[in-house]
This record gives C-alpha cells, sequence and structure tokens, in this order.
C-alpha cells in the first residue's frame, strides 16, 4: 500500500488498494478510506491549514484527493455561528449553529460528499456519474457533473419536492424518476452499477464519498478554535454524516491537533422515518427497516447504509437520538427562522425539534457547549411550509389605504 490512502474493511480490517467498490470482497461489510497518519501529521498542521484557501481542500492530507487533483471549486467553510436566541427559547446558553444551508454550490451538506466521489470518478475514469437521492445530493451531483464535464444521470423517489427535482434538471442531468421510495431506488441502482461502468457516488464511490462528511467536524474545531463542542446534534439519513463527524474528532485527536475529549453525538430523525433512533432507544444497534412517512424527504431512508454505525457512535458517546413528528418539523423550521435568520430545510426542522426535546429531557446539559448541524437550504423544501402563510389583499398605492391597513395590523396583533 504505497499510496497515501487506502481501502480497509470496517469490520474484518482487511486493506485494499484504491478501487471503485463500497463493501468487502471477504466479509461484505462497509469500506473505509485509511490514511497514513504519521505521514499526514507532518504537515498537517494548524499553521499549514490556516494559510490555505477557506475551503474543504484545505484538509487534503486526511482527505481521499488523488495525486495532482486540483479542484476549483470552494466547497465548504460554511459559517459557524453562535445562537443566543434560539438556546434562550430552548435552555441552553451556549449554542451554535454549523450553517451549511449556504454551502456552495447547491445549498446543502451534500456538495461536501460530491467533491470528493468526482474526484475519484476522474481518476478512476468514470464519463458518467450517477446516484440514488432523496434530493440534495441528486442537486450537488448535477452541478458539479455539469462543471467537471460528467454526463449525470440522476434516479429519484418520484415524489419528490419540486425545487429539488428543478434544482437537477437546470444543470442539464438526466432524472430518471422511480415510483417508488428512496430504498427502492437505491436497490435498483446497485443493480445498475454492476451493469454500466458508472461512476455512482453514493455507492461504488461511497467510501470516497462519505469522508467529505468529515469536513464538516474539521471546520467546526478549526472554527471553535482547535477544540471540540460537548454535545453535536446531527440529522440522520443513511447515518454516514454523523458516523463521519466521530471519525473526523478522531482523527484530529490522533494527529494532535485538538486536545483529547468524549463529544456526546446526538442523532436527530423525523417520527416518519426513524429506524435509528428507534434502535438506539431500544439500546441495540440493528436497525429494523421502515416504511418512510415524512414531509423530511431528505432524511427519508428507511434502511439506512450506516445506522448500525450511527447507532453504536451514538451509544458509545454516551448521547442519545430522538425523532419529531411532521408538525413538530414545521415549527423546527420557523422557530430556527424567527430566532436566527437562518432558513433552513425540513431536515433542519427535525434538528431543531430533536435538539429542543433533548435539552427538555436533560440529555443535553444547558450550560454545555452544543453545535446543531443546519444541513439544508429551506427555499427548496418551501412546500412543507404551505397554509402556513396567508396573503393580504393587496392595498391600492395610497397613504390613506397604508394607514387604514396599519391601523388594523396594530389593532390584530394588539389582540393577539
Ligand atoms: C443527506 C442528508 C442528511 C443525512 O445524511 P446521511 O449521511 O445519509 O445520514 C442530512 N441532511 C440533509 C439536508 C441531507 O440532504
Ligand atoms: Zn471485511
Amino acid at each position: 500500500m504505497s499510496e497515501r490512502f487506502h481501502l480497509r474493511c470496517r469490520e474484518c480490517q482487511r486493506d485494499f488498494s484504491n478501487r471503485p467498490s463500497s463493501i468487502c470482497p471477504e466479509c461484505l461489510a462497509p469500506l473505509d478510506v485509511k490514511y497514513d497518519l504519521d505521514a499526514a501529521r507532518k504537515t498537517f498542521t494548524r499553521e499549514n491549514i490556516a494559510a490555505r484557501p477557506a475551503n474543504l481542500w484545505r484538509y487534503a492530507e486526511l482527505l481521499p484527493i488523488p495525486d495532482g487533483y486540483k479542484s476549483d471549486l470552494p466547497v465548504g467553510m460554511t459559517p459557524l455561528v453562535a445562537a443566543p436566541r434560539l438556546g434562550a427559547q430552548m435552555g441552553a446558553s451556549r449554542l451554535y449553529l454549523k450553517n451549511d444551508a449556504v454551502n456552495f454550490p447547491t445549498l446543502s451538506f451534500k456538495d461536501r460528499v460530491v467533491a470528493m466521489a468526482l474526484a475519484q470518478a476522474k481518476h478512476f475514469g468514470f464519463k458518467t456519474v450517477s446516484c440514488s437521492s432523496t434530493g440534495n445530493l441528486a442537486n450537488a451531483v448535477a452541478a458539479q457533473a455539469a462543471r467537471g464535464g460528467f454526463d449525470s444521470w440522476i434516479f429519484i423517489p418520484a415524489d419528490l419536492e419540486p425545487a429539488k427535482v428543478l434544482g437537477t434538471h437546470v444543470f442539464g442531468a438526466r432524472i430518471v424518476r422511480i415510483a417508488g421510495n428512496y430504498d427502492q431506488v437505491n436497490r435498483l441502482c446497485s443493480q445498475i452499477a454492476e451493469q454500466y461502468r458508472w461512476g455512482f457516488v453514493n455507492i461504488n464511490l461511497r467510501p470516497y464519498y462519505s469522508e467529505g462528511s468529515k469536513t464538516v467536524g474539521y471546520e467546526i474545531a478549526e472554527q471553535l478554535g482547535w477544540r471540540l463542542p460537548d454535545n453535536i446534534v446531527v440529522p440522520m439519513a443513511g447515518g454516514s454524516l454523523i458516523t463521519k463527524i466521530h471519525k473526523s474528532f478522531d482523527e484530529l485527536i490522533a494527529v494532535g491537533l485538538v486536545p483529547e475529549k468524549r463529544v456526546k453525538f446526538f442523532g436527530a430523525q423525523a417520527t416518519g422515518c426513524s429506524p435509528i433512533s428507534r434502535a438506539v432507544k431500544l439500546g441495540k444497534d440493528e436497525i429494523d427497516p421502515q416504511k418512510p412517512a415524512t414531509i423530511a424527504r431528505s432524511l427519508a431512508i428507511g434502511n439506512p447504509a450506516d445506522g448500525l454505525y450511527a447507532s453504536r457512535v451514538i451509544r458509545s458517546s454516551g448521547g442519545w437520538a430522538e425523532d419529531v413528528s411532521d408538525p413538530e418539523i414545521v415549527t423546527g423550521i420557523e422557530t430556527l427562522a424567527a430566532a436566527e435568520g437562518v432558513f433552513g430545510e425540513t431536515a433542519a426542522g427535525v434538528t431543531v425539534s430533536c435538539a429542543k426535546a433533548l435539552i427538555a429531557q436533560g440529555r443535553i446539559a444547558p450550560e454545555e457547549e452544543t453545535v446543531l448541524c443546519i444541513t439544508g437550504n429551506g427555499l427548496k423544501t418551501t412546500d412543507a411550509l404551505a397554509g402556513r402563510m396567508v396573503l393580504e389583499a393587496p392595498l391600492e398605492p395610497r397613504m390613506a389605504a397604508f394607514e387604514k391597513f396599519m391601523g388594523t395590523a396594530l389593532a390584530v396583533s394588539a389582540a393577539s
């Protein structure tokens, strides 16, 4: 294994050379990317990193970037902001938001994973890239494929939000709508991946793809001044993001960039699709697949590929998992927007409302430092807020009309 990184089986620990495959041929467990941490330590220093451009490529030593690969896409380094008003409402005094709703180029954390997958797609010589998607991945693959000169084939459940379909179509991607849920779409894609020489970012390129999620963790640590928070709340679909943030913190401790610390991991799901939170609440790691029924479509994976590992990370960290109803998701979106001026998608509503419940239960201590991962943008899921805004009749463009309107409006707000 002379390369800077290679693949290693998560269960049997066998090593494999880099290849477009996500499953150990010996034991069928997932493959992960493994780095030579001793080599990385020499150049992966706070000073070196600080001197590099403010995007996720600055963490190159611990990312699966092929030798000589250069990207000019400034993905990542999204804001980490204090959320004092939201914190006061929820009873937590040191709350932060990691805001991937403004990630470049397609406004979700999926831009990070796709940046890694397409670097490898180029390296392996794929001309066509593809994915099964709950929406945000479709947007990110379509956009970055357009810029990278790939053809893209995007497989989605037919009932996705119109903005997510449009935000895929506009980049010239071939969209394949499937009459079925995500798990059925994903199964079909696994079969296609065996027949066609395509780079499926979340199937045969999954080990590389998922490494992109680590950059959320690297950035949080760097933005806190190279230290780790006490708690982190992460929305879960396939369960990859939460396990990879955990891996990122372990790696930062291993290379000596942050002091050792046990961070508690909290997973957030919608009750209508909660296979991981259910396993955690039952005190086990095995996942019972569910049939999703929730407005949080980006999280609607009933048979999560990394569910077992997500449950392990949560339970061994001393954290917990929670799930919330669709009305609570809407309230979460509105509370976040009104308190902090951040418009997150349904997954953000899940995260905010689960955090509120976890604080109320005493599982997240009020005075501890807690980061909420806001992973996608509210402008893509406006359907979730349908009926929440009633437009007033338009006014004549006259002062008298306005003053009459203002009088009524003030009377209404005084009465309520
Ligand atoms: C995909 C997605 C997630 C969850 O990602 P996993 O790694 O599959 O758990 C969270 N939030 C948003 C907005 C997503 O699109
Ligand atoms: Zn194995």
